[in-house]
């Protein structure tokens, strides 16, 4: 019998704002512990919620660059459950009618093959059920480890925090799928400005419901939840361990229980989470302390105008305009940084191919190196456009560039005044080649009767030394032809 799985995901995505959600306490994270709080995010008798219009802002902008309709009104409601770091008993989110609502991402996905290569890359369609906003809670810290802890504290600095949950459909049906969406939607979110996607640091952060069914079946499988997904490698490990889990499961004739269940990173599987931890039943009803939010629709247009352009259709230009494959487009067009990077790059060289490969060969191998990102690049995109544009004129040849690339990205300095100071410039001139090749020539009789006796593949030994002999400063194409002229015994 053959399986497919069904998988959906849901990712909490911490808004960029500067205060909470609810009230005016700092959001910045890694300050001491409990500084960031107000009787509003500790919950104390009697405190009301103050809504913070930027964060709704930043989820309205998330929800219409996530195709979603936006709900107005719509309706904050208490989701109640008892734990140590929710002071309130209950976080503020949204149930019945949350803020989007119906939404569509396109997402350039492909296939795994089994050398782990990405193939196929294509675009493929994929629904957001709806987007929410809600607060976070705290967070408990457990020394010794959560069962048998020796002491355990709470920092409520994270507690009112604002959020977005966004809950996609059951539409992938491979890890890949979701890989290549959460990669999607982060970076989504990172060029709105609206979440700073470091999974690190919990600003992003991912549930999955995975079920695996017979193929071509209409109903789904009984689905299992994984939790403390943070970050990609986890996400696909995770996945691909569950759905092998399950699919071993049903060809055995078991059934699949409905749990939850924690990646651990250490074994590299999923355990089932203790069920007393699982059991909830929220019991949301509207939050009495908050009207419902009616949003203007003038204001909701204005937004939806001062969208950005989005990943997918940047991408989908930047492969059309530049005539550059998905994968390379994937890659430049990362982060909006690295795509205004590149489309200046290849605007001022007039070269997009060259600029493409030198972001992504030494440029990107060289930020790596150096822990940098492409904010902090110390060669400017012009910069780089000029060291193509010299290449291209032929003032030095493709090999010597590299060397003069890394100065530029040491010193920070135009690619002219380094090939000046190195004495690099390519030499041309046959005047001063010529000696060189003569002595070549004389100095190697076995391969000039070799190349006379129609081995002329031999030629490029005869290069390889006039290159070496001039440190790579000879011009390849004129020794080429010098080298033709004189073994030709014109
Ligand atoms: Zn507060």
């Amino acid at each position: 019998m053959e399986f497919e799985p069904v998988i959906g995901l849901e990712v909490h995505a911490q808004l960029l704002t500067r205060s909470k959600l609810f009230c005016h306490c700092s959001t910045q994270f890694g300050a001491s512990p409990n500084a960031n709080t107000c009787p509003i995010c500790l919950g104390l008798p009697g405190a009301l919620p103050i809504l913070n219009r930027e964060a709704v802002k930043m989820a309205v902008k998330a929800a219409l660059a996530l195709g979603c309709r936006i709900n107005s009104p719509s309706i904050f409601a208490r989701k109640n459950y008892f734990y140590p770091d929710l002071p309130k008993g209950y976080q503020i989110s949204q149930y019945d009618l949350p803020l989007g609502e119906k939404g569509c991402v396109t997402v350039f996905s492909g296939d795994r093959a089994d050398t782990g290569k990405i193939i196929n890359r294509r675009e493929k369609s994929f629904g957001i059920t709806r987007l929410h906003m809600e607060d976070d809670a705290g967070k408990s810290i457990h020394e010794g480890g959560s069962e048998n802890a020796a002491k355990s504290s709470v920092n409520l600095n994270r507690s009112g925090v604002p959020l977005i949950e966004i809950v996609s459909e059951p539409d992938f049906r491979s890890s890949q799928e979701a890989y290549d969406y959460l990669i999607h939607l982060r970076k989504t979110l990172i060029y709105l400005g609206v979440c700073d996607g470091n999974m690190e640091e919990g600003s992003l952060r991912c549930d999955a419901n995975v079920s695996v069914r017979e193929k071509g079946a209409l109903t789904f499988g009984t689905k299992v939840e994984i939790k403390n997904l943070n970050s990609f490698r986890f996400l696909q490990r995770a996945l691909d361990y569950e759905i092998a889990r399950q699919r071993r499961i049903l060809s055995e004739g078991e059934t699949i229980s409905q749990e939850t269940r924690l990646w651990d990173e250490s074994g590299d599987r999923t355990f089932p989470m203790r069920s007393k931890e699982e059991a909830h039943d929220y019991r949301y009803f509207p939050e009495p302390d908050l009207m419902p939010l009616k949003l203007d629709p003038d204001w909701i247009e204005l937004l939806q105008r001062e969208l950005p352009e989005l990943p997918g259709p940047k991408m989908r230009r930047v492969m059309e305009q530049y005539d550059i494959p998905a994968d390379d487009a994937l890659f430049l067009t990362g982060t909006s940084v690295m795509a205004e990077f590149f489309e200046k790059c290849a605007r001022i060289s007039e070269n997009p191919r060259a600029s493409a490969n030198w972001i992504m060969g030494d440029l990107a191998y060289n930020l790596k190196n150096s822990a940098k990102d492409i904010a902090d690049c110390p060669v400017t995109s012009k910069q780089l456009a000029d060291l193509i544009r010299i290449i291209d004129t032929g003032e030095i040849s493709g090999k010597i560039a590299k060397t003069v690339f890394e100065e530029m990205f040491r010193t920070a300095e135009d690619p002219a005044p380094i090939i000046k100071r190195m004495g690099l410039v390519q030499v041309s001139d046959t005047a001063s080649l010529e000696p060189v090749i003569d002595k070549i020539v004389a100095a190697n009789p076995r391969q000039v009767e070799e190349f006379r006796s129609g081995k002329t593949k031999v030629i490029g030994f005869f290069v390889g030394q006039v290159m070496k002999e001039t440190k790579g400063q000879a011009n390849p194409k004129v020794v080429n032809d010098l080298l033709q002229k004189k073994l030709k015994g014109d």
